[in-house]
């Protein structure tokens, strides 16, 4: 009896165990279909025919059963395909670095639909930051119009292959308004070298001027002196009146002649100057004028690499600069200051459920709401996605947390609606303040970390470090 009641016990555990295995495979063969899966879209786009043999992976793995003689031939072809694409890279040359593929996307099944609805809305998203750069910087209008061709493609085609070639243009085009502005700046440079040369010849012909006349003038000195000597001379010599009345008057008309050649040539230099001066003056003028253009495009260029283009508030970049400015100060003066760092909840799924377009329309709205309710010594800025960092000057923790805690009620307030429906916008956020040996990373640590609690606890709340 016993040792049936053992067979038995022994034939449950094996059945368990065997039940176990096959648990346990089943879900490492999820893994692995998952990843190969994974694998395959991530490696798409190179060429026609080994995207192709990627979305037979795909299909296959859907299968229940697996050919194992099939995925064999299915490797060999793989492995050619990726034999030739290596040839193909050492062909290319320097000239065509972008090669454009003509033939049709790959046949589409679930994946590949759900794939290529990914890489559509990555085309429409640079599409649409396309528009925003073509407003801001200028191009040359042949480019320009190309560019506005080019975002109407990356818009409104779903042919991947055309896509694809649009993003490469999109590349160049960038490079292309980088190299201009460059370019410009050269054009200004050597402009103004070549008018201080001109200033330069103007300055040395005055000086030049200025020597000759006081040559003239010398001379014009010595010879009157010596005709006056001349005089006074034959006035002591005790000729005849009449002698001495002619020689006299000769002596003042030789004088006469001398002043007048002087004066002459003194009205020549004159007038040379004065046109000199009115083309120097006008120079300067011009010149001033440019460098003000230029100056002006400076600032706007400086002041766009500083400005987030979505919502128009501080970008990143600006806010580490300011970020330095205040530690410093911090440092030196010990008043208080605070950082906050804000996160929309749930962002993803204003995305998800109304498309991109009404998720950039609420950054723009908090993003202005925000703006609007600060000091104007406090400072927001976009730090990148749906997240938004504060810098609170003279302000203590407790009062930073009451600032962004107002901030919270009045944008969950704000009435956002989607398809005719109401939608609250919440966000949650972390605040710290500048303590006694913080570095200047460490206040934004204890913030976010703060946030992440915030986030934790049910969101659309404000935790203090
Ligand atoms: P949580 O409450 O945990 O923060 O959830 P979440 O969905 O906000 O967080 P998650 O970081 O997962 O998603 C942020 C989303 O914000 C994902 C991204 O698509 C979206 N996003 C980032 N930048 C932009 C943008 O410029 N415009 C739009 N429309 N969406 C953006
Ligand atoms: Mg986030
Ligand atoms: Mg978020």
């Amino acid at each position: 009896m016993a040792s049936e009641e053992s067979w038995k016990e022994k034939y449950l555990r094996e059945l368990d165990e065997a039940d176990q295995r096959d648990k346990q495979w089943q879900a490492e063969r999820n893994v692995l279909e998952r990843m190969l899966v994974r694998t395959s879209l991530a490696s798409e786009g190179q060429t026609p025919e080994l995207d192709s043999l990627l979305t037979r992976i795909r299909s296959d793995l859907r299968k229940q059963k697996i050919d194992v003689e099939a995925w064999r031939t299915l490797q060999d072809q793989i492995d050619r395909a990726i034999t030739k694409l290596d040839e193909h890279d050492q062909r290319t040359t320097p000239d065509t670095p972008h090669q454009i593929s003509t033939s049709p996307a790959p046949s589409s099944d679930d994946t590949d639909l759900a794939e290529d609805g990914h890489r559509l809305r990555i085309a429409r998203r640079v599409g649409q930051l396309l528009g925003q750069l073509l407003n801001q910087v200028t191009l040359e209008a042949e480019v320009e119009s190309q560019a506005r061709t080019l975002q109407q493609t990356l818009l409104s085609t779903n042919d991947w292959s055309i896509l694809r070639e649009g993003l490469n243009q999109v590349a160049e085009l960038v490079i292309e308004a980088v190299t201009r502005s460059q370019r410009e700046f050269e054009v200004f440079l050597k402009r103004l070298d070549e008018r201080l040369e001109t200033l330069r010849q103007h300055f040395s012909q005055q000086s030049d001027a200025q020597l000759t006349r006081q040559d003239d003038t010398a001379t014009l000195d010595r010879e009157i002196r010596e005709e006056l000597g001349r005089v006074s001379d034959e006035l002591l010599s005790g000729q005849d009146l009449q002698s001495l009345k002619q020689s006299v008057s000769k002596r003042l008309e030789f004088i006469g002649g001398v002043l007048e050649r002087f004066r002459s040539r003194d009205a020549k230099r004159e007038a040379m100057l004065a046109e000199q001066l009115a083309a120097m003056q006008e120079k300067v003028a011009a010149m001033e004028a440019h460098s003000e253009q230029m100056q002006a495009q400076v600032r706007r260029e400086r002041e766009r690499a500083l400005t987030d283009l979505l919502t128009q508030l501080p970008n990143r970049e600006a806010w580490q600069e300011r970020l330095a400015f205040e530690y410093n100060r911090w440092q030196r003066y010990r008043h208080p200051l605070s950082m906050a760092v804000i996160d929309i909840d749930l962002f993803k799924r204003v995305n998800d459920s109304y498309g991109h377009k009404a998720g950039d329309r609420v950054l723009q709205l908090v993003a202005r709401e925000m703006k609007a309710r600060l000091r104007n010594t406090d400072f927001i800025a976009r730090f990148g996605g749906e997240e938004f960092v504060l810098l609170l000057p003279e302000t203590g923790l407790e009062d930073a947390r009451s600032v962004v805690n107002e901030f919270r009620g009045h944008v969950g307030k704000l009435p956002f609606h989607f398809g005719g429906k109401r939608v609250a916008i919440t966000f949650s956020a972390g605040v710290s303040e500048f303590r006694d040996g913080d570095a200047e990373d460490a206040v934004f640590d204890r913030a976010d970390r703060a946030l992440y609690q915030a986030k934790g606890a049910g969101r659309n709340q404000v935790l203090v470090a």
